[in-house]
């Protein structure tokens, strides 16, 4: 008797062992949960025995079954199911002599001849969580006290396995919805370790920086975190010690290169109280602020091109107005004549400098809006042409109206003759006198356009596409003519409010041509235009 309390309690010993090495290794809860079991039955000599758990959703499950297969243990599922459904979890309901003849007796319809069973339950901070029940056969003693000891200690095992199951399903959730929100982000997410070196990066930081996420890793912050100035100086890495700081620049990317403008926050991670605390790492939170800083130099530019276009005329108007009114001066008729003129002129040009601006607001808050009816290109190219002809007799046109009748566009009147007055002003103002100014129409399936050609000194190709934008005017011909560099954006804006395009062919030296191509009018567009305007219009009367 010694003897087989010493053995089992070398073969408890090595359960235990085994228990707890397969809770620290795979951790899946039905395995340890059947070695439980199975060292349960084994050490207390029962024929058979289950677990089953009192799940969150308050539903009983036969995880692990011994002696008898899970098919046969879940014929105790409703009886259980019905105890811990009625709360009656307490030793004494689990120890009830008419719930352990019941088992019994579900025991003996199944064909499984026992004599004894006991139920050990176990619980998880005070809460019922599960149930281990053993069988012996009839024949055989009941459970000794040892036994039963040992059974308890069983019940325990189970319960800590699933306390750890549960701590490591919280772990591995935390760490998938830590992944999902990285891995979604909008920002750039560094995390740098105590050395400073890269331990993981997200790919909206991956995308910003042009580092791949795998490359990065194990670099320092210095390599990796590099911030230039507008004007291209390095700035240094904050200390990465106590408190969380702040930098704004360029981010150089991994091949070198400029990168977008950035807001860096660097924030220590730290653990511990007091004394003990100390810092593990960094977060670097890496925000694009491309779009901003882009607005704010176009929003400068505006304000000095701006400033400077309404300060000439200005100037000319008040310099001729006080020399006007000088008292000390007797000015003649002509003199007089001359110098109203001039404010008259310089006043022309301050009002079509501020309808050009308020247009150009227009345009950009979307506002923009068109009377549209069929029109025929080539008489509106006629009469423009003609009115230069008269204005500028320096300069020839050249413009031939073709026999038949072009095919009718959709458009705004005054707004496309805004267009062709700007493209041949342009033509007139960059090209010298003596020169010939061309303006052909033409057609092809879906549409009718023109092009404006002159023989000045053009545009050289990496210019082109800048002419267009908002207050671009070239240095070489800024100097010597007047302008606020907003024609071509607000021809190309009218353009394609309509539909068109707009575009320039130019070499160097050879002069300059400019073309629109405008949608052929069909009632198909007229059907779109409407769809547009009564949108525009709710969009009005919603605000
Ligand atoms: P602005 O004429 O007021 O400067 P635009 O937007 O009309 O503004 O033109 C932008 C720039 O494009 C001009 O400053 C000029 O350098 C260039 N440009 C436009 N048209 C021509 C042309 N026909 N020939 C040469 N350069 C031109």
């Amino acid at each position: 008797m010694v003897q087989s309390t010493e053995l089992s309690l070398f073969q408890t010993q090595d359960y235990l062992l085994a228990i707890s090495r397969a809770l620290s290794e795979h951790l899946d809860i039905e395995s340890v949960l059947r070695l439980v079991l199975q060292a349960a039955t084994t050490l207390t000599q029962a024929e058979a025995g289950l677990i089953a758990l009192y799940m969150p959703d308050n539903q009983v499950r036969i995880v692990a079954a011994s002696g008898m297969t899970l098919e046969t243990a879940r014929q105790f599922h409703s009886l259980l199911q019905s105890m811990f459904t009625t709360g009656r979890t307490q030793q004494a309901d689990w120890h009830h002599p008419g719930f352990r003849r019941a088992l019994l007796r579900v025991a003996r319809r199944h064909g499984l001849p026992f004599s004894e069973v006991i139920a050990m339950p176990f619980e998880d901070e005070g809460k019922p969580i599960g149930v281990l029940l053993a069988f012996r056969a009839a024949g055989k003693v009941g459970f000794t006290r040892y036994e039963l000891r040992l059974l308890g200690n069983f019940a325990d095992q189970a319960a800590i396995a699933i306390r750890n199951a549960l701590l490591v399903q919280q772990l591995v959730q935390q760490r998938e919805r830590m992944a999902a929100i990285l891995a979604n982000i909008a920002d750039g997410i560094v995390l740098l370790n105590e050395q400073s070196q890269v331990e993981l990066v997200n790919p909206a930081f991956a995308a910003l920086s042009g580092w791949s996420p795998q490359r990065v890793i194990g670099l320092y912050a210095s390599q990796v975190l590099v911030l230039v100035n507008d004007a291209g100086m390095p700035l240094s890495i904050p200390a990465l010690t106590g408190r969380a700081a702040r930098q704004e620049g360029h981010l150089i990317r991994a091949d070198g290169t400029k990168g977008p403008y950035v807001s860096v926050i660097y924030t220590p991670l730290r653990m511990g109280m007091g004394t003990e605390n100390k810092q593990f790492g960094t977060v670097v939170s890496v925000h694009d602020l491309s779009e901003r800083h882009q607005l704010e130099a176009a929003k400068r530019a505006f304000i000095a091109g701006v400033s400077h276009e309404l300060k000439t005329p200005l100037t000319i108007i008040i310099g001729y107005a006080e020399t006007l009114l000088r008292t000390d001066a007797e000015w003649d008729a002509e003199t007089i004549r001359q110098g109203l003129e001039t404010i008259r002129d310089e006043a022309v040009h301050l009002t079509r400098l501020v309808d050009n601006l308020l247009d150009t607001a227009r345009i950009e808050a979307g506002g923009l809006t068109l009377a549209l009816e069929p029109l025929q290109l080539e008489s509106l190219l006629g009469s423009v042409v003609d009115a230069f002809r008269a204005a500028h007799p320096d300069h020839r046109f050249v413009y031939e109206p073709p026999d038949e009748p072009m095919p009718a566009i959709y458009g705004d009147q005054d707004r496309l003759r805004q267009v062709i007055h700007n493209l041949l002003s342009n033509a007139v103002k960059y090209s010298p006198p003596d020169t010939t100014v061309r303006v052909e129409v033409w057609a092809n399936d879906q549409e009718v356009g023109f092009c404006v050609s002159d023989e000045g000194p053009g545009i050289p190709r990496d210019q082109q596409p800048l002419i267009f934008e908002r207050f671009y005017r070239r240095h070489e011909t800024a100097g010597r003519t007047d302008g606020a560099g907003l024609g071509l954006y607000m021809a190309k804006a009218l353009v394609e409010a309509h539909g068109g395009r707009i575009w320039v062919r130019s070499e160097e030296g050879q002069g300059a041509t400019f073309c629109v191509a405008l949608p052929q009018y069909t009632e198909e567009l007229v059907r779109q235009a409407q769809g547009t305007r009564s949108a525009s219009h709710r969009k009005e009367s919603e605000r």
